[in-house]
């Protein structure tokens, strides 16, 4: 271990801070695509995923759709025109999952095919020479469980809402249409679908042509995809759709929603124009496609997905006006919209390069808060994602590696916040102006192809001159981030300031010790300081001399590195950076620090920032402080703050103070209920009735279970809070109330129901009626309400249930509802509670210490009686009895935390 030491000149003052000055509002976190996929085998016998080989040269794709809504099927015809590379094709073998297979034909004479479950194998009569252009049409059926989604009036959705939507990430494609599914392969492509004539088809691209068809009274859409984009990104989605209009220059701009949806639609929308004209003008790159058509659709797989000019999204992200400024469409348009250039125009070569996808458009989806909500939004974000990713405790793997089941595994926090925060750093070293330049050349130079990370590495290295070798070796190709135990010190003889930082995270070959920049910023009556020091040892001190002893230190005032910092200050200099209006990232570390103090002078500073500091995350912060501070004081203080005018900030106070269990936060839920308007934070206030076993809660929570709100949400709070109650005096009026308003809820919202109904009965003798209401939902289409149900079956406890789950168990193929099922059984047949029965556990527990301590006392008396027996003759015995102490009673606040 070494112990470098520097004695640094403090350079003159650097401050770059620009102060706030718009209004906030927060990014939906929405990651683009999350379930499980599974695919089918390695890639190659050491278990690394590679990129496969490409015999051909996919050219053109045309598909040609005729969904059957009532039936859930599609009728198809695929065209595939294709060019072999380098070796003469004897063979083409496609991906198609459970096709039914009318006809082949093609160009070429084909001499047979043959049809498995997961391939199309087409031989031909003889082989197609290198470069030989020709083509395949594949006529079939599908009844897709994947790739192709149907919702209608028959699955619970709403009629005249009826829609289709495709989802071709990652490998979902092969079950709508036979194709070569890989990222690697880059292709025009046209889309025809013919619906009834009422209905609308939306497709990548530019519309040809909309023609009905007298004989079969369909009406034909026909886009067409002119620039060459990759097969996960071919969409279609088709059905009573609304749309509203805009146009940001000459590019149409389009939303379209369910028919019946489409009045929230422009909440969602308004945003798109801005962020368009903030793209074009930070990426340096136009917008690549002839339109951006942006669809929502119900129970989407995910929150977005970026198709090539046809983003769909996820109806859950439409919102009503009355939550004010608590929901928001702005991070997950914003993020959609990025991926159009990276991810689109721009595709990863392959899943393990995921992060030049996703990591790009979180990043400018952060990027663009901070062009519309001020740079203090942007600061806040990147500082809630940095908590987040140094926050994980199995940080094992690196943002890019070869190891992983299915692709589904690369879309997570390594992709997401972690790519993000890369760029961010990069961006910090290079300067805006360069690393611009640096990106506009990476989008440049592999437009309408592959990239893989160090393409963008090149690209960079070339503009600087630098080597970048370091940096994503040790941020890319290995795991993990610096973890830092950094401490200050001031010597008022030498006038040094002294700061030793430590690296501790645990060095491994998974895991480097870092190299990087770090800046230190010192504030005094000298005015503001900067220095960048470099940090690449294990443990080194630095030495800084200031004119007198600072006011405020700060490592990375910034915000430019991805670490776990911790540098407690002393106390006195908390107070000048919890006020500096010009650090927003110092005001929330100061706030952090002082949550883990509990005097009376701490928390009269909180109460100052929540209720006096222009931003409003640290408001925000401030308040989950106080919470956590968890003093009479401090919910004084958060009583107090309850009048925010910014709705986040308020619906925060208001969750904080249900975290207490007093007669005052009791009062101040009832009050905000008189007096709220805002539906999120109503529903907030509902939720902390539950700790309270009062008259009045139960008709509180059962006048919410009837009431109306956008998406239920106030019901759906009001079930939740009765299922912390446990009360099940609520079974009944719940049963009645789902079976009446069940088309009021979301498929989430009932899926909670479902749930809750299980809970509360599990302990009742009598369980048919709630057992016969569940059942009746295990075939339901919604997925989330299927799951919820065989679910809740397991919860309710009633072995009666076992033959229906059954009937899941013994399908052939994995699914969840089959995973599902099968822990369900196993519970009944155990007899065991259910694992989230904390209370019964806990009772049970409590029950069998008390009988062990009789029996132990019972067996210490018979001993004593046996030895006093032994020793003299017995007497007429007074049995003693010693009062036991009662096991501690558990506050319901307590037991629903
Ligand atoms: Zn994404």
């Amino acid at each position: 271990m070494s112990n470098r030491i520097h004695l640094l000149i403090v350079a003159s003052l650097i401050c770059c801070l620009i102060p706030t000055a718009h209004a906030e509002t927060v990014a939906t976190e929405l990651e683009c695509l999350g379930a499980a996929r599974y695919l089918a085998a390695t890639d190659a016998p050491s278990g690394r995923r590679y990129a496969p080989d490409r015999e051909v040269q996919v050219l053109h794709l045309a598909l040609d759709i005729t969904p059957e809504f009532k039936q859930r099927i599609l009728v198809g015809k695929a065209t595939i025109r294709f060019r072999p590379i380098i070796t003469p094709l004897r063979e083409l073998k496609l991906d198609a999952v459970d096709l039914k297979v009318d006809s082949i034909a093609g160009t070429e004479h084909i001499q047979s095919h043959q049809v498995t479950d997961e391939n199309i194998i087409i031989t031909f009569a003889e082989v197609i020479a290198p470069g030989k252009e020709a083509s395949v049409t594949i006529t079939y059926r599908a009844e897709p469980a994947q790739g192709i989604y149907f919702r209608t009036p028959e699955m619970g959705y709403p009629e005249g809402d009826t829609h289709v939507f495709s989802q071709g990430e990652q490998i979902e494609a092969r079950h709508w249409y036979p194709c070569l599914d890989a990222p690697n392969f880059m292709f025009t492509s046209e889309v025809t679908c013919r619906v009834p004539s009422d209905m609308t088809a939306i497709s990548n691209g530019r519309l040809v042509s909309e023609t009905k068809d007298a004989a079969t009274g369909l009406t034909a859409f026909h886009w067409t995809q002119e620039k060459p984009h990759v097969n996960y990104l071919v969409t279609l989605c088709a059905g009573y759709f609304k749309k509203i209009e805009d146009k940001y220059e000459d590019l149409p701009l389009a939303f379209y929603a369910p028919a019946s949806r489409i009045g929230y639609a422009s909440n969602s929308f308004a945003g798109t124009k801005d962020m368009m004209a903030f793209f074009e003008h930070e990426i340096g790159v136009p917008y690549p496609w002839v339109k951006y058509d942006q669809i929502c659709v119900y129970d989407f797989v995910a929150g977005g997905m970026e198709n090539t000019s046809a983003t769909t999204l996820n109806e859950s992200t439409l919102f009503s006006a009355d939550s004010e400024n608590i929901r928001t469409s702005e991070g997950l348009v914003a993020h959609e919209l990025a991926h159009q250039w990276f991810g689109d125009l721009v595709t990863c070569k392959d899943w393990s390069h995921i992060w030049l996808n996703e990591g790009f458009a979180t990043y400018y989806q952060t990027l663009y808060n901070g062009h519309k909500n001020g740079r203090d939004a942007m600061l806040y974000e990147l500082y809630g994602r940095s908590r987040q990713i140094t926050g994980m405790s199995n940080d094992v793997n690196a943002i890019v590696r070869r190891t992983y089941n299915a692709p589904s595994e690369m879309f997570g926090y390594l992709a997401y916040p972690k790519g993000s925060w890369v760029l961010h750093m990069l961006r910090s070293q290079l300067g805006e102006e360069l690393y611009r330049r640096c990106i506009k050349i990476y989008l440049e130079r592999h437009q309408h192809g592959n990239v893989v990370t160090d393409d963008l590495r090149a690209v960079i290295e070339e503009q600087t001159g630098r080597s970048y070798d370091q940096f994503f070796d040790q941020w890319v190709y290995h795991a993990h981030h610096p973890e830092l135990d950094a401490t200050y010190s001031w010597d008022e003889t030498t006038k040094l300031a002294k700061i030793s930082i430590r690296q501790v995270q645990r060095v491994s070959d998974n895991v480097l010790l870092f190299s990087f920049p770090l800046t230190i910023r010192f504030t005094g009556d000298f005015g503001v300081k900067d220095q960048t020091i470099q940090v690449a040892m294990k443990e080194e001190d630095f030495y800084f001399p200031l004119e007198s002893a600072p006011r405020i230190a700060r490592l990375d005032p910034d915000l430019t590195l991805l670490a776990k910092v911790s540098f407690p200050v002393p106390a006195a200099m908390l107070g000048p950076q919890l006020t500096n209006q010009t650090d927003v990232i110092g005001r929330l570390l100061a706030v952090d620090q002082l949550g883990n103090r509990k005097d009376k002078d701490t928390v009269a500073k909180l109460k100052r920032s929540l209720g006096e500091d222009p931003f409003y995350g640290v408001r925000i912060e401030a308040s989950r402080a106080l919470r956590s501070i968890h003093t009479d004081e401090a919910l004084d203080a958060l009583l107090a703050s309850t009048k925010q005018p910014d709705a986040r900030v308020r619906r925060q106070v208001v969750s904080d103070i249900g975290n207490f269990y007093r007669d005052t936060a009791h009062a101040s839920a009832r009050s905000v209920l008189e007096t709220e308007k805002n539906p999120a934070i109503l529903a907030v206030a509902v939720e902390n009735l539950a700790g309270y076993a009062k008259p009045e809660t139960q008709a509180t929570l059962l006048r919410f279970l009837e009431s109306e709100s956008f998406r239920n949400e106030l019901a759906v709070a009001a079930i939740d809070a009765m299922r912390l109650q446990d009360d099940p005096a609520y079974i009944a009026p719940l049963l009645a109330s789902l079976l009446k308003r069940e088309a009021a809820y979301t498929s989430r919202g009932f899926a909670q129901a479902l749930g809750a109904l299980g809970y509360l009965a599990r302990n009742e003798e009598k369980k048919d009626d709630v057992r016969d209401f569940i059942i009746g939902h295990v075939n339901s289409k919604k997925r989330a309400v299927q799951l919820a149900s065989i679910n809740a079956l397991g919860t309710l406890g009633d072995p009666k249930a076992i033959a229906v789950l059954q009937t899941f168990t013994n399908a052939a193929r994995e699914s969840r509802e089959r995973t599902a099922a099968a822990r369900a059984v196993a519970d009944l047949r155990a007899a065991r509670r259910p694992v989230d029965d904390f209370k019964n556990l806990r009772q049970e527990v409590l029950d069998l210490q008390k009988s062990d301590r009789d029996l132990r006392k019972e067996l210490d008396d018979l001993k004593k009686r046996i030895e006093t027996w032994k020793k003299a003759p017995p007497a007429p015995a007074t049995p003693t009895t010693k009062k036991k102490k009662q096991p501690p009673v558990t506050s319901p606040r307590n037991a629903a935390n």
